[in-house]
């Protein structure tokens, strides 16, 4: 799908880059021992290394390097067996060592492509250029004291995976959609809890804009720090606009850092942006190059999960789904595993539409998760045979529905219980149509004179005769047979 800003004159076109923050899951940090916890009180997992004391050696993580690897097969990417580790140089008060142990020349993974599916139906494949290992920095609270700023150093070296994509969105949903993508990926492979609100995924984003049709790229402007998909899509969409202003009132950009502000929604000029010079990077001289086997990354390989993109074409391919139900059945990987466990040895369309419909608008309106749900998925798959076996009808499974989520038994006893069990005697539901047709002499004689369309009002009297429990389908063919 296109996505162009028209003006008096002209037509633009957005291109756009994202870099992605991801803390990786691990009980300890990434140089030390500290834990990771999120949530505990404030500088209690610092260990003298995380705190910059002088004379502290970085040791590094197994895990961080096994989880980065894990993310970057899971993004369909080459896997470097050789990396190496860097120090970028600058000041701030959250940094203590006056360096950030990061990654630069020798990423630990390089290219690799992620597919994203848009609202028309149409996909698209995002370039990732690359992902490294760094260490986070501490955080810093400006809102706790008018006149002090406070520094909470848990967060000091908790591992980071920086992914890097190439510059191949062209409009804000395209970049929404990448941010889901990835968040369910990561989440599917469990190297990080993809909490954007908790700042464990952070995007900033490049954003230029150019001529529709022309070639190369205009400077651009990196909005930092956005906590919401959102927000960065609101940040592209606004950055945009406002460098699209700039350049039609014969003005220039430079290549600057911007903020984005939650309550407007606007970007804000901050700073020019500084250049990789400027960080003078050298070789961290404490840390060997990391070297990685092929049986490590063959072993890493066979222990993947099965991907979202994966699970959906399964999902269409033996269950018959369409791709939008399949979409969101996989977007999170407990949604995914509820239904495969409803959907064993029944129907999975009809199980896949008691999920999408009932049971997920019964959650929301609840505030409820899959995992405090009442409904358990053996509940569905049951309810679906119930139905498909004639035991009860689609409109007395409604009611059953509700049953099952007040009271979390299994239909079969509810049905037992509340004698909901359909009648497919056609005796009996002969006699309900006589009696019908007796009690409405008048409609009957009027349906016989031509009023045929008096037909739905006696299917209608039959079934609320049965308390609907007589079988549609044969109330309808019973009573096409007595009126001939
Ligand atoms: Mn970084």
């Amino acid at each position: 799908m296109t996505y162009t800003i028209k003006t008096e004159k002209n037509e633009w076109e957005i291109v756009c880059g994202l870099e992605i923050h991801c803390q990786i899951i691990s009980k300890s940090k990434i140089f030390s021992g500290a834990s990771t916890e999120f949530g505990d009180d404030a500088n209690e997992n610092v260990s003298f290394i995380d705190a910059g004391m002088p004379g502290m050696l970085p040791v590094l993580n197994k895990e961080c390097v096994r989880q980065a690897v894990k993310t970057g097969l899971g993004l369909n990417a080459e896997i470097n067996k050789y990396s190496v580790f860097s120090r970028k140089n600058y000041f701030y008060a959250d940094q203590p060592n006056g360096y950030q142990i990061t990654q630069y020349e020798y990423p630990i993974v390089g290219f690799g492509k992620v597919k994203i599916d848009l609202s028309d139906g149409t996909s698209k494949e995002i370039g990732i250029t690359r992902i490294h290992i760094e260490q986070d920095a501490a955080k810093s609270i400006h809102d706790l004291n008018p006149k002090k700023s406070y520094i909470d150093f848990n967060r000091a070296g908790v591992g980071l995976m920086e992914i890097v994509t190439e510059p191949d969105f062209r409009s804000p949903e395209e970049a929404g959609a990448f941010l889901k993508k990835l968040r369910s990926i990561v989440r599917y492979l469990g190297t990080c809890d993809g909490n954007m609100d908790e700042g464990s995924m952070r995007c900033d984003a490049s954003i230029s804009v150019r001529l529709k049709g022309e070639a190369g790229m205009r400077e651009r402007a990196e909005v930092k720090n956005v906590n919401s998909v959102k927000f960065a899509m609101q940040a592209i969409e606004n950055e945009a606009k406002r460098q699209v202003e700039i350049y039609e009132q014969g003005g220039t950009i430079a290549q600057q850092t911007c903020r984005f502000d939650q309550t407007t929604g606007q970007t804000k000029f901050m700073r020019l942006k500084e250049y990789a010079d400027d960080y003078r990077y050298f070789p961290e001289p404490d840390l060997p190059p990391l070297e990685l086997t092929d049986e490590y990354i063959e072993q890493i390989k066979k222990e993947m999960v099965e991907l979202p993109d994966a699970k959906k074409e399964r999902f269409i391919k033996d269950f018959g789904l369409t791709a939008y139900d399949a979409d969101v059945l996989t977007e999170a990987k407990e949604t995914a595993d509820f239904f495969e466990k409803a959907a064993a040895g029944h129907d999975g369309k009809k199980v896949a539409n008691w999920i999408l419909g009932d049971l997920f608008a019964n959650l929301n309106a609840n505030k409820l998760t899959l995992d405090q749900s009442p409904v358990k998925p053996e509940m569905i798959g049951e309810l679906v045979d119930l139905i498909s076996n004639n035991t009860i009808s689609g409109k007395i499974a409604k009611d059953v529905f509700a049953l099952m989520w007040q009271t979390g038994d299994m239909p079969s006893k509810i049905v037992e219980e509340k004698g909901l069990k359909q009648v497919t005697d056609s005796g009996a539901i002969e006699a309900l149509v006589d009696s019908v047709l007796a009690q409405n002499a008048e409609n009957l004689a009027l349906y016989k004179a031509g009023k045929t369309n008096l037909f739905g009002f006696f299917v209608g009297q039959v079934m609320k005769q049965s308390k609907g429990s007589a079988n549609p389908q044969m109330v309808n063919e019973l009573l096409k047979k007595k009126l001939g």
